[in-house]
């Protein structure tokens, strides 16, 4: 049996993206997927349009907003229907151009379709054993199965947040977002009574995406335990109708259900991990796909320098994948993170849309920094301390608790 240098597990974003990274630099490669990689992505991938930008990937967005507002009244009064005006471009991703330009770029990796069910290390190889059968040996395995993954070993968390939404893509009886409009959170909640109220908070994501076809997607940003589709269904079909808006077709449902506080992975372990399985879900947004784009190519050049000693054994390997994947900054930047949306899940939601209202009046820099997960640490703390002093004392007492 052939011993290759990585072997990747996923044919996702994450696994592309990297794969792509690492083609075309004499590395034997190969993939194992239970979806070949040119199966069309389903999920919808939206990103701010300077993170595409700033990569010269702009080309990559089938539709662009740049009238993108949030609302953070309670909607029941003109004051409280008033849009926060974010100023900032908006776009979601043409899914089959960006899968296909990645795959255009992994011209030379062999991806075999099969599903990777058992994973043993010894001393200086990693084997995979596949459901049919088949079994590949490598330097080093890098799981990018998405955050279902069972090979990656993590502390123990009881209560993971799961970020939660249920959408459509369809035609409407009149408009449920203005023309050219990108709505990133509606947390209006004059739809709710005072018991739905006590529930745990919703927003409504939405877009126009042209030719009357909208983009609605009702969002609880994290929960645990998670909101039911039914439910969150439920919550769209009367924010919908308390606006006298009927759903005419549906072209596309989207059921989303991902964790959003995925512990980081333990670094001695065999196996490396790149995407969902290696919690690179931004903890206090869930998103991903500016996150994999911007750091692939330094581990892929990593990677690839490290190959070079053929002494390293799998496990040191890893160790030395995950040390530039989770160097000292970024953690930091995590836990830092996961505090607060931990603090942000124990909000009602009048404190979250008073959080909110005061979050978006950082400055643009600031605020989609942070949403990007792209200040450095010092300018990140800078940033959630004066959130802090800016904040209502009731939000401030919010932020402090200590659960
Ligand atoms: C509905 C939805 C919408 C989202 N929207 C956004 C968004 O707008 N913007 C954003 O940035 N992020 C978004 N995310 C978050 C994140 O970017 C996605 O979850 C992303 O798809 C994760 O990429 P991944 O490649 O790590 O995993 P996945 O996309 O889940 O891919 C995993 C791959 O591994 C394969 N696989 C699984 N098990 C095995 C196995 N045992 N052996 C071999 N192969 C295996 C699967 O076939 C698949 O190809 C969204 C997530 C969801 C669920």
């Amino acid at each position: 049996m052939e011993t290759l240098d990585i072997l990747i597990l996923g044919s996702g974003p994450a696994a592309l993206c990297l794969a792509s990274q690492l083609a075309g630099q004499n590395l034997l490669i190969k993939c194992i997927s239970t979806k070949s990689p040119k199966v069309k992505w389903s999920n919808t991938y939206g990103i701010w349009a300077s993170e595409l930008e700033e990569l010269d990937l702009e080309s990559l967005l089938s539709h662009r907003w740049s009238k993108t507002v949030s609302f953070f009244g309670n909607g029941a009064s003109e004051d409280g229907n008033i849009p926060t005006e974010h100023q900032y471009d908006y776009g979601l991703i043409d899914r089959s151009a960006f899968q296909n330009e990645l795959l255009r770029r992994c011209e030379d990796i062999e991806w075999i379709e099969d599903k990777a069910l058992e994973i043993f290390s010894s001393n200086k190889v990693t084997e995979v054993q596949c459901q049919s059968g088949f079994k590949l040996k490598s330097r080093l395995v890098i799981d990018a199965s998405g955050h279902r993954s069972n090979f990656i070993k993590r502390p123990f968390s009881k209560e993971v947040a799961q970020q939660a939404a249920y959408g459509i893509v369809g035609k409407f009886s009149s408009p449920p977002v203005e023309k050219e409009q990108f709505v990133l959170m509606d947390y209006r909640s004059d739809h709710l009574s005072k018991k739905e109220l006590q529930e745990s908070p919703s927003f409504l994501y939405a877009m126009d995406l042209g030719n009357d076809v909208f983009f609605v997607e009702e969002t609880s940003l994290a929960s645990y335990p998670p909101l039911s589709k039914d439910f969150l269904k439920k919550r769209l079909i009367r924010r919908l109708s308390n606006k006298d808006i009927q759903i005419k077709e549906i072209f596309h449902e989207e059921d989303c259900l991902f964790p959003m506080n995925l512990p980081l992975p333990l670094r001695n372990q065999a196996i490396l991990a790149f995407g969902g399985a290696a919690s690179m879900v931004h903890p206090a947004s869930g998103y991903m796909v500016g996150s994999l784009l911007r750091r692939s190519p330094m581990l892929a050049q990593k990677l690839k320098i490290f190959l070079k000693d053929p002494n390293l054994s799998s496990i040191e390997l890893a160790k030395k994948g995950w040390d530039v994947l989770w160097p000292f900054e970024l953690k930091q930047r995590h836990k830092l993170y996961q505090y607060g949306l931990k603090r942000l899940m124990s909000f009602d939601e009048k404190m979250l849309r008073s959080f909110f209202l005061n979050f978006f009046q950082l400055s643009t820099k600031e605020w989609s920094g942070f949403l990007t997960n792209t200040l450095p640490l010092p300018k990140l703390i800078y940033v959630m301390s004066k959130m802090f002093i800016k904040s209502p004392l009731k939000i401030k007492l919010g932020m402090l608790k200590i659960n």
